[in-house]
């Protein structure tokens, strides 16, 4: 465990696809901002579901980062490697009454309309039968003021206990998010807004596990024509790597910053010297979305 004792932010992409213009903001913003501390910068690679993943695509990404002199310290951790912390994490849960077995059918738990009922923590699934792992959520609100989006006040019983192991065996992106962060000091978690709503779950989870303090900086998603994020799922186009001081400036335009006329003729390590001087976090647009 790193001691969380420096400004330190990451970047951390699924590898289902190549960056898209999308994810550029999110490393961009993240990069930016820990610089601007002379923080630490790290990336993850959240590849804990191979069937949603593209080979090769861990590749592209760190490529397209380099060609955009997003250079991160240190080296990738990839969440493959991670398994027996998750495991050790998982048994700490249980053995601690945090967590529960639940054996409810996707049939049983389409008909919940996505907020699990808690059914299993009063009937538990007989020994040795399948079974996914939830976290049990009080009934309490969690407040966090995020440097984007402002004070959020969320209430853990709304989307029902979560999933923090699947049923297929698979660990669930909400244990590893909280136990990587916390592992590598992660004390600046800058990301997309689609994220913000799972963020108070993540704070009550970083709380059972001893995390030290982290900031939250929520910035828009950027949509595409067709009104939908920008995502690998829904096939945005790559990023141009030929143009990185291009796309540098058109994020950092996207986030608020006024990068000068002109930038964009520059090598990338002087766009982002200058958004790194210029850094201001409150201009980023407090909205859910902006279009690409
Ligand atoms: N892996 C997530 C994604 O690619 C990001 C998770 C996070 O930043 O917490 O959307």
């Amino acid at each position: 465990m790193i001691a969380a004792d420096r400004c330190t932010g990451r970047f951390a992409p699924s590898p289902s696809g190549p960056l898209h213009f999308g994810s550029l903001l999110a490393a961009l913003a993240s990069f930016v901002d820990a610089r601007a501390r002379s923080g630490r910068w790290l990336v993850r690679m959240e590849d804990l579901d191979p069937p949603r993943e593209m080979p090769g695509a861990d590749s592209l990404i760190l490529a397209t980062l380099e060609k955009h002199a997003l250079h991160w310290d240190g080296t990738v951790l990839y969440q493959h490697s991670c398994h027996a912390r998750y495991r050790e994490i998982l048994a700490d849960l249980s053995a601690r009454g945090l967590a529960y077995r639940c054996a409810c059918s996707r049939a049983r738990l389409a008909t919940l309309g996505h907020v699990y009922d808690g059914y299993c923590r009063t009937h538990s699934p007989p020994a040795g039968q399948t079974c996914a792992l939830r976290l049990q959520l009080p009934d309490q609100v969690v407040q966090f003021e995020d440097r984007i989006q402002g004070w959020q006040q969320q209430n853990l019983a709304k989307g029902g206990d979560c999933v923090i192991h699947r049923k297929d065996g698979l660990f669930a992106y909400q244990l590893a998010v909280v136990v990587d962060d916390i592992d590598q000091g992660v004390t600046d978690i800058v990301r997309g807004s689609d994220i913000l709503e799972s963020t108070g779950q993540q704070i009550y989870l970083g709380g059972l596990l001893g995390a030290g303090k982290q900031q939250y900086a929520h910035i828009p998603v950027v949509l595409g024509a067709d009104g939908l994020k920008l995502s690998k799922q829904n096939h945005a186009p790559a990023l141009d790597d030929t143009r990185p001081s291009s796309n540098l400036c058109r994020a950092l335009e996207t986030l608020r910053q006024n990068p000068p006329g002109g930038l964009d003729n520059e090598t990338p390590e002087t766009v982002l010297k200058w958004a790194v001087t210029h850094w201001d976090i409150t201009a980023i647009p407090g909205v859910n979305s902006v279009t690409a």
